[in-house]
């Protein structure tokens, strides 16, 4: 196992889409050693949720990770260590919500982005069993972050508002001090 270096924005990988794993790879010990080490690498860095692409892997395969309990991410519920083969995501109710999301891949940088707040998720584990998730709220908005990284997408993309992309130390200064802002300082 080991630490990946996470690419970041402007590298071509992380506008490419990636290719989906075939049955044969699922499971393989070349996608069960990848996958060790974006574990690792996800550790490593302090983030949430790690897409292959994000380590110059152009293939479907993501992991996302939320503490539970009393942490710095609040009330959210937690979802242990789950792993994302080839996923599908499908929007339940279109209402949408809105977060200040940051990205491994584009260090340094917060920005607002408004997305449906309410999804279904499909895809497989390493073991090849089928895992579906309903997700709401910013576990909603994190997977769609997440599994944009498989399609080349970054969330700046999605930015209605250009002023509400900003850097780390004035969010902390300028915005934070004034608006509600959950979850801001997770990085996926
Ligand atoms: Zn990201």
């Amino acid at each position: 196992m080991a630490v990946r270096k996470i690419i970041r924005m402007g590298h071509p990988t992380l506008r490419a889409v990636a290719r989906p794993l075939t049955e044969d790879e699922i499971g393989s010990d070349a996608v069960q050693h990848l996958t060790a080490d974006m574990i690792d690498t996800l550790h490593d860095y302090g983030g949430i949720g790690l897409a292959a692409p994000q380590v110059n892997e152009p293939i479907r395969l993501a992991i996302i990770e939320i503490p539970g309990g009393d942490t710095r991410y609040g009330e959210i519920e937690a979802l242990p260590l789950t792993v994302f083969a080839n996923p599908e995501l499908e929007i339940i109710d279109t209402a949408t919500g809105g977060y200040w999301e940051g990205c491994l891949s584009v260090p340094g940088l917060r920005g607002y982005v408004e997305r449906p707040q309410h999804i279904r998720v499909t895809a497989r584990n390493l073991k090849h069993e089928l895992i579906s998730l309903e997700l709401k709220g910013f576990l909603a908005t994190v997977f769609q972050h997440e599994f944009d990284h498989l399609d080349g997408r970054l969330y700046i993309d999605h930015l209605k508002d250009p002023t509400k992309l900003v850097f780390d130390e004035e969010f902390e200064r300028y915005v934070a001090p004034f608006e509600a802002a959950p979850f801001a300082e997770a990085e996926y």
